[in-house]
């Protein structure tokens, strides 16, 4: 498309209106936006179409639409963290990621849908209805962010933003057959970007493949003096890496505990395909171990709680969208009360619970403090490892996609689909989801999962572009080479 763009074959204004319609056609079914900002995209596509015919130099992506998450600041568009208590909200600012998107005059489409506040795998927990895979309507399109992976399944958008605070884009990205990329910590800017658990959240893209995310990646990372924890250093060549692609002499090294008869088989199977492919590429393929990864989903559920538990509590009625019984007398506290009552869903009230315990006294040093350690642990497992291989690599998830309500009424089960992804944000290191085909038992996507050492986001796309070029070359085509026939309509 960025091609076509700068050939003058067509304008960002009819590509832009093109994803509109798909938009219109399909997602009432698909259901991956929350809100759809039509003549804001056109007209962010017209400014651009006259900037390439004015002749300035634009960037690669400039006049390519896009779908945001809707956890995302964007000045005057209505953004809810998928939950009520935000509904109506309209930020008065940008975030640093919309304003670097502007600033490659990427034209961005709308809000997608999501787990309330992010957390979730299954975008079940929106406030506003889920999103449906479009692989298969009846299934999930991974979560928190569900509606960018679905929108590029469904072929709504061919770029999105993510985040991921235990796998939020790579799971998505596992499910619905497209690429999700997890950022080193402090890559890219949180400014402006909703916070559920600061020490884990990052945002970063989400594409149809390898090199399409290298340059959203490129577009949107870089320092940012706004984030306290955002590295000041020049941003990884990944667009460098995604084009070569050369893996020879590169060291895979296979997470022992992060492989075993706990997934499903045919996710197994791609997984195992998929590093002969690296090793005919001339990789070196090794078994590394990882003893303290067991324990990283139970000491996620801490921290994250328990940081969650505090950044919600600036949704207190008195400053952003709802505001419930605020009749003459009430007191600030009945009211924020009875807001964070009926604002909140209950997974959110689940977790603010649970973290509020976690950090109360008496219990802080058993439960948070135990946790913090235990995040110090993966973090040596992490570094042990990568004294012996380039990259990590792992299935993304136990799972292909599983059916809409089949775990919303079991927290662990749901919990369980990150265990694989959650060692990553724990360590602050980075991490890649790319389609490894199809498991032949029930037809859904595979995620093939790629982790580097922190700032070497490149390896991740360096090994990701190769085993892509491999899977291209043994199908003969993409995994969505076609438009999903959205099963259903
Ligand atoms: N599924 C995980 C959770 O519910 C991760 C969510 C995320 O990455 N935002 O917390």
């Amino acid at each position: 498309m960025a091609r076509a763009l700068r050939a003058g074959e067509i304008t960002s204004v009819a590509l832009t209106q093109a994803h509109l319609d798909r938009i219109a056609s399909v997602d009432a079914d698909v259901h991956a936006f929350l809100f759809v900002d039509i003549q804001g995209a056109l007209a962010q596509a017209a400014a651009t179409d006259a900037k390439r015919a004015a002749g300035e130099r634009l960037s690669p992506l400039a006049g390519v639409p896009l779908a945001l998450k809707d956890v995302m600041t964007q000045k005057g568009v209505p953004t809810t963290a998928g939950s009520k208590i935000l509904e109506g909200w309209r930020p008065p600012y940008d975030s640093t990621v919309v304003a670097n998107l502007r600033a490659n005059d990427i034209v961005i489409m709308g809000k997608t849908n999501m787990d309330e506040f992010a957390m979730g795998s299954s975008t079940e927990n929106s406030a506003f209805g889920p999103t449906h895979n479009p692989w298969d309507l009846s299934r999930i399109p991974g979560g928190s962010g569900g509606g960018s992976s679905a929108a590029l399944a469904a072929f709504e958008a061919p770029l999105a933003i993510g985040t991921d605070t235990g796998g939020s884009i790579r799971q998505p990205a596992a499910v619905t057959g497209t690429v999700g990329v997890k950022p080193t910590y402090g890559a890219v800017s949180r400014f402006g970007l909703i916070a559920f658990s600061s020490s884990l959240d990052q945002a970063g893209p989400c594409a149809r493949n390898v090199l399409d995310a290298a340059l959203l990646h490129e577009a949107i990372a870089g320092y940012d003096a706004r984030d306290s924890t955002s590295i000041n250093a020049p941003v990884p060549q990944v667009v460098t890496a995604a084009k070569s692609g050369d893996v020879k002499g590169l060291k895979i090294g296979v997470v022992k505990e992060l492989n075993g008869d706990g997934y499903q088989s045919g996710v197994r199977t791609r997984f195992e395909e998929s590093l002969e492919l690296l090793a005919k590429a001339g990789a070196e393929i090794i078994e590394v171990s990882a003893p303290n990864f067991e324990y990283a989903l139970a000491a996620y559920y801490l921290i994250a709680p328990s940081e969650c538990s505090s950044n919600l509590a600036r949704f207190d009625a008195m400053r952003y969208g709802l505001r419930v019984g605020d009749s003459e007398g009430a007191s600030a506290e009945s009211v924020m009360k009875l807001t964070r009552e009926a604002g909140f869903g209950r997974e959110v009230k689940r977790r603010i619970i649970l973290g509020t315990y976690a950090l109360s006294s008496g219990y802080y040093d058993a439960y948070y403090g135990s946790a913090q350690k235990v995040r110090t642990l993966i973090t040596q497992d992490f570094d042990k490892a990568f004294q012996k291989c380039d990259v990590m690599v792992s299935p993304t998830c136990p799972t292909t996609a599983f059916t809409i309500g089949e775990k919303s009424d079991d927290p662990i089960a749901m919990y369980l689909n990150d265990i694989a992804t959650i060692p990553v944000n724990m360590a602050g290191i980075g991490g890649m989801s790319l389609p490894a085909g199809l498991a032949p038992e029930d037809g859904l996507p595979v995620g093939f999962q790629i982790m580097a050492p922190a700032m070497a986001d490149e390896r991740m796309y360096l090994v990701g572009a190769a085993l892509e070029a491999a899977l291209l070359t043994k199908w003969g085509a993409p995994l969505l080479s076609k438009i999903p026939e959205l099963s259903g309509r």
